[in-house]
């Protein structure tokens, strides 16, 4: 099948100004598995973006000779709205300016309404009920009745991937080394994923809640166990959120190296042709996201930290000073942060100014922590 491009426009938010997505389709549209790839969702999060660019013409190249098995969709850059949130120089991306929050957040968890509406038709044939599934919840997306630029755009996201087999989402940190937010009920199966990534952290997390991107297609599929139990309803989707190290590692060299991992990950899992080798090693214990401290600012300053990414840290070690730089006294002027977890420092905030209640570091643990004495504000 000769691959496939698509514009897919989004809500005009003013005369005169259009934005829209470009998606590539590869491999035998509405053929299984259906996987999904997307970058930048956080759109001044742009490591993704040169891998997926990288993958499109081995893509291309496999599909032209057949070694697709299913199909596979591309979204090299999944925000155009952030992209263009440019101020005076400086790229944000993370939050819709006009008020709509978390391009990562806010994604109706509709299991409710596929539940109400296709649980008479759900019976003992798993892979009729599979379909059933998909299907409304194809509907149920395009039903969303969504409001503002940043929910249409969520709204065509959800639209490309909710009825995929594996879902792809290529974040970063401000700094960090490689790490994934890893379903806990695919790790046996997909670990070999973090392996060729090279990640150094794995946070396993349960995928039965919350309003995150890749959460939407994977609830419903929880949702639809829990409330009809005697029927045959498959496991959710592989769904994962991968965080490919800090927002200034961006380049060829990487990016080559990373979709190289996704590439034999796939050839492994027989979505596309060829012999992957053995997997590396895996060069970490895979933990509990609840288990993972989030370093939080009691007062406002400007950061020093004793620690690096990638560094081994002990519960009660100082992971960074806030100092006040008015402050005469040198010690006094320095107020520290402990972790409460023994683990790896996978990721850190890029500025180093900080206010009271900002989260600017995280912290790999075994063992679940009780939640912050602090409110966090997730900048
Ligand atoms: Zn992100």
């Amino acid at each position: 099948m000769a691959h496939r491009l698509e514009t897919v426009p989004l809500m005009s938010p003013g005369p005169g100004t259009e934005r829209f997505l470009t998606v590539h389709r590869f491999g035998q549209i509405g053929s299984r598995p259906k996987l999904y790839f997307h970058a930048a969702l956080h759109a001044d999060e742009l490591p993704g973006t040169l891998i997926l660019n990288r993958m499109l013409g081995w893509l291309r190249d496999a599909d032209v000779a057949g070694e697709i098995q299913g199909e596979i969709v591309v979204v090299p850059y999944a925000n155009p709205v952030g992209i263009a949130n440019r101020i005076m120089g400086y790229h944000l991306g993370r939050y819709d300016l006009d008020g709509d929050g978390n391009f990562n957040r806010w994604y109706p968890d509709l299991a409710r309404k596929v539940g109400d509406r296709i649980g008479n038709a759900l019976g003992n044939d798993e892979a009729h009920n599979t379909a059933v599934i998909r299907q409304a919840s194809v509907e149920a997306v395009e039903e969303w009745v969504a409001y503002g630029e940043a929910n249409t755009l969520r709204k065509a996201l959800m639209a490309l991937s909710i009825d995929c087999d594996f879902v792809f989402d290529l974040h970063c940190h401000g700094e960090a080394i490689q790490y994934v937010y890893f379903p806990e009920n695919h790790w046996e199966r997909y670990g070999d994923l973090a392996a060729e990534l090279v990640c150094r952290t794995v946070l396993l997390f349960p995928t039965d809640s919350g309003s995150n991107f890749d959460i939407a297609p994977t609830t419903i599929w929880h949702q639809l166990r829990k409330r009809f139990p005697d029927r045959a309803i498959a496991e959710p989707p592989f769904t994962t959120t991968l965080e490919l190290r800090g927002q200034n590692d961006v380049g060829d060299d990487l990016a080559a190296a990373d979709a190289r991992g996704l590439w034999r990950f796939m050839q492994r899992h027989g979505i596309v042709a060829g012999d992957p080798g053995d997997p590396p090693d895996l060069l970490c214990v895979a933990t509990p996201l609840s288990g993972s401290d989030n370093l939080v600012a009691p007062c406002a300053g400007v950061l020093s930290y004793r620690f690096h990414p990638g560094d081994h840290v002990q519960a009660g070690d100082v992971v960074a000073d806030i100092v006040d730089p008015a402050e005469l006294d040198f010690e006094a002027a320095r107020t520290p942060v402990k972790s409460r977890a023994s683990g790896v420092l996978y990721g850190r905030a890029m500025s180093r100014l900080v206010r009271p209640g900002q989260s600017f570091a995280v912290i790999s643990g075994h063992e679940e922590l009780p939640p912050n004495d602090l409110p966090v504000i997730d900048y």
